[in-house]
């Protein structure tokens, strides 16, 4: 029987366990603060915006949301970044991606002070993760650890095969996976648009963590019996729905399914996970910076 692991419920697990800590925090006299800042006018990014205040509201993190015009220059965005970096009410950082295209996206993560990095793109929590040092684990792949670790799949000595090299999912996921310790140890492989016969590589993988943004580009095909598959993609697809389209992930899940031990959905997989950990690392960003201790999940 394959086990079609329940995203949702592990997020909702993690969220409570950060609930109690910023209850911790508040009792100390410590409210976490997220500020998101959204500067486009795509409609998926106002949507994950909205979903992570909304996850803040829940559990009491204070919530400060900007909008800046895309067509305003870059130096508005840096000019916010630069006042939250000096509000000691905002803990954590958040500048939605994509920026418009005269927007240097580098010179926007490095604006940011390291400490409020709760997304971990700065360089210097880059780099401390690939150090084995990290102090904000970028969202996606921490969740996707927490969803492993979760659902009882080792991966210690495993062939890991992770599809896509994106500085968000594809390169910390393989940061991670590498690391020595718990939900690290894997034997790892990156592929990407330039891999040469991709499912013979996804065939010899233990475990498959697809995040190439390909609708359905994973297929039972490529799998051997037994793999745990975790899917991170999100794809809008024409459909005959109210809105227009629907949304699939980067691994057809019916044939995938067929094959795998374990199978994370599109949606309710991967998704809740990277909201979940976004209020993690506020919480501990709230914690680092008031010196107040917490214990987190
Ligand atoms: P990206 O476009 O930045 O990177 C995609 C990567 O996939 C690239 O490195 C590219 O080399 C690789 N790739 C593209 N086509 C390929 C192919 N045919 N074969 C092999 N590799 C290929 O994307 P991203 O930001 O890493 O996101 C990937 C997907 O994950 C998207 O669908 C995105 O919406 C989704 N996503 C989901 C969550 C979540 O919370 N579930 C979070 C972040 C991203």
């Amino acid at each position: 029987m394959t086990t079609i692991i329940d995203g949702n419920e592990i997020g909702d697990q993690i969220t409570a366990g950060v609930a109690a800590c910023t209850d911790t925090l508040v009792g100390e006299a410590v409210t976490p603060g997220l500020a998101t800042v959204l500067m486009s006018d795509d409609g998926a990014s106002e949507t994950y915006v909205s979903m992570k205040q909304q996850a803040c509201e829940e559990i009491g993190i204070e919530g400060f949301h900007y909008e800046i015009s895309a067509d305003e220059p870059a130096e508005t965005l840096f000019s916010t970044i630069d006042e939250l970096n000096a509000d000691p009410a905002v803990h954590g950082i958040l500048v939605q991606m994509p920026v418009p295209d005269h927007v240097p996206k580098r010179d926007v993560l490095e604006r940011i002070d390291p400490m409020k990095d709760v997304d971990g793109f700065h360089p210097e929590n880059v780099g401390r993760l690939v150090a084995g040092n990290a102090r904000y684990k970028p969202c996606t792949p921490h969740g996707i650890q927490k969803i492993l670790a979760e659902t009882g799949v080792e991966t210690e000595g495993k062939d890991a095969v992770v599809v896509g090299r994106s500085d968000i999912v594809g390169k910390p996921m393989a940061n991670l996976l590498i690391q020595y310790g718990p939900g690290g140890n894997a034997t790892t492989t990156v592929c990407h648009s330039r891999t040469d016969d991709l499912a013979e590589k996804t065939r010899n993988a233990d475990i498959v963590i697809a995040a190439a943004g390909v609708p359905e580009m994973i297929d039972g095909s490529m799998l051997s019996a037994g793999t745990t598959v975790i899917d991170v993609g999100i794809n809008r697809v024409d459909a005959d729905t109210e809105k227009g389209y629907e949304l699939v992930g980067d691994v057809d899940f019916e044939s995938a399914k067929a094959k795998a031990d374990a199978i994370t959905p599109v949606p309710g997989g991967v998704g809740p996970l990277t909201i979940a950990m976004l209020m993690y690392n506020t919480v501990k960003a709230a914690s680092l910076q008031s010196g107040v201790d917490i214990s987190l999940p």
